[in-house]
């Protein structure tokens, strides 16, 4: 990732004072994602150009996840559902390494700061879905000239047509802080994916970069005049409805609007719109079941016994597993495994009358439309902290958010049925990450999150536990978050991995 800056100010090597960085000189800064070089291929007094690249080291990136082993590192990328976005690493750098230039701060020459000068940004490689017209609506407005090129997917190969890069030049006279903060603000929305955790901060920080906070007297900011404002703050703030809402009726105040008003911006209507599902992603439920199910697919599981399987969301995905020999769900409530059954077995019984004859039969089959014969699980009554045979046998387990559901006095007596006794080659286990409820809007602190939870761990307090079961019955165990990574709380789910 490059990104040059020219200007052809006189004379042109102020550039220097403005980034505080000195033109004779290669610097290098170091960030947990890779490293920043600043150095300067031109500098006369007509011309000077300064080049900020980014060397992004995948090693890097992987060692500052949790413990994440091979072969799951695709795997981890699916559980969370945040790609490695390369401009929000690259926006990262360009605060960190122009901090005080993005700020419009300059001591030496504090006036320079505030000059408008020629300027031409180039950046050969910025992801945008939205291709070169994207680009021009993004940056025409704030008095860009722009040519945007989009990158062929293989220059060798033209039938394979482009790639979504654009090679992208900005021309245009304005303060260098201005034209820092339009990237800032615009290169991440362009790209619509952050590889961090996107929180309320954020907000502060869009506003900041756009000029909107009224700390200066100068205006609503470009952010607020914007006329694709409400594109950009929703995939500046990853589409987090809430933040959204916040920072657009901030923004509308910025720019002098009533409250009033305000409601009927299409802007603001728009994004405060709730996004459809696809927009929002899978439900932390589902993608919890998604992260068991890829789980249990890389460890090339033959059959599965789901303990407390409560109304069957593992099951019902588990059925669709044509590599599955044998499903099994249990539970000890008979109401959830009715719910269970009615969603696996669908259409098996079409007499609408309550309780099915068979809920707990030992059935072979269900008939799925144009799909054949599924293997129908066998759904049991039962409980996980007493030693059952009918555990035994399977080749994989799954206690999906039920730990945290048994006295902890009866830990042991669960470890002992499961790891001691039906001993599976693989245990999958998930649990609410207590460190992570701080997040959740309204849940007091200390709370759990559901009223039938007799302990909610923190990530210390689980690793702890599972790695003593490990030890104790012969097991290796690893760790995968599952959902978004706070980088301080980590995700919503811990999920323990147990292979014997
Ligand atoms: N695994 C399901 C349900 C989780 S809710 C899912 O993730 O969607 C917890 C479930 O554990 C409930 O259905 C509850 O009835 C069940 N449960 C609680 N104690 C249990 C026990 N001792 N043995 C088996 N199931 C139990």
């Amino acid at each position: 990732m490059l990104l040059t800056i020219t200007t052809t100010a006189t004379p042109a090597t102020d550039l220097g004072y403005l980034l505080h960085k000195h033109p004779d000189r290669a610097q290098s800064f170091e960030q947990s994602f890779g490293t920043a070089h600043v150095f300067y291929p031109e500098a006369t007094d007509e011309r000077c150009t300064a080049a900020l690249m980014l060397e992004v080291d995948p090693q890097s990136l992987l060692r500052s996840r949790t413990s994440v082993n091979t072969p799951d590192f695709a795997l981890a990328q699916y559980v969370n559902d945040r790609p490695f976005a390369t401009s929000s690493l690259f926006t990262v750098a360009l605060g960190r390494v122009f901090g005080s230039a993005l700020k419009g701060r300059c001591q030496a020459r504090p006036e320079l700061a505030r000059t408008p000068i020629p300027l031409t940004l180039s950046l050969p490689a910025v992801p945008c879905r939205g291709g070169a017209d994207r680009a021009r609506a993004l940056f025409e407005p704030l008095g860009w000239r722009v040519a945007a090129e989009p990158v062929p997917l293989d220059p060798g190969l033209p039938g394979w047509g482009d790639s979504h890069y654009l090679s992208l030049t900005l021309t245009g006279t304005m303060p260098l802080s201005e034209a820092l903060s339009h990237l800032y603000v615009l290169l991440p929305a362009m790209d619509g994916a952050k590889h961090y955790w996107v929180d309320e901060s954020e907000i502060d920080k869009l506003l900041r970069a756009g000029g909107a906070t009224g700390e200066d007297d100068d205006g609503p900011g470009w952010l607020a005049a914007h006329p694709e404002r409400g594109w950009i703050t929703r995939r500046y703030l990853n589409r987090r409805d809430r933040y959204v809402r916040t920072a657009l009726a901030r923004l509308a105040e910025a720019d002098d609007r009533t409250g009033d008003e305000e409601a009927d911006d299409p802007a603001v209507e728009d994004a405060a719109a709730a996004p459809d599902r696809e927009e929002r992603g899978p439900s932390l439920a589902e993608q919890r079941a998604g992260a068991v199910l890829a789980v249990l697919a890389a460890e090339r599981a033959t059959s599965v016994i789901d303990l407390g399987c409560g109304s069957g969301r593992l099951l019902e995905r588990l059925v669709r597993d044509h590599t599955l020999e044998r499903i099994t769900g249990v539970d000890v409530s008979t109401v959830s495994l009715e719910h269970a059954h009615r969603r696996v077995c669908r259409g098996c019984h079409p007499d609408g009358r309550g309780r099915h004859r068979d809920l707990f039969a030992d059935v072979t089959g269900v008939r799925e439309e144009g799909s054949g014969r599924l293997p129908r699980p066998e759904l049991l009554v039962g409980s996980v902290v007493y030693r059952d045979a009918r555990f035994a046998g399977h080749d994989a387990a799954v206690l999906m958010e039920v730990v945290e559901h048994l006295d902890p006095s009866r830990l042991t007596a669960m470890e002992e049925s499961v790891f001691g006794t039906a001993q599976p080659r693989v245990v999958v286990v998930t649990t609410p990450n207590a460190e992570y409820n701080r997040h959740y809007e309204g849940l007091p602190e200390g709370a759990f999150r559901h009223g039938d939870h007799r302990f909610e761990w923190t990530r210390a307090e689980f690793t702890a536990w599972s790695e003593g079961v490990a030890e104790r019955n012969g097991y290796g165990v690893r760790f995968l978050p599952v959902g978004p990574e706070h980088p301080e709380t980590g995700a919503p789910t811990q999920m323990g991995v147990f292979t014997r």
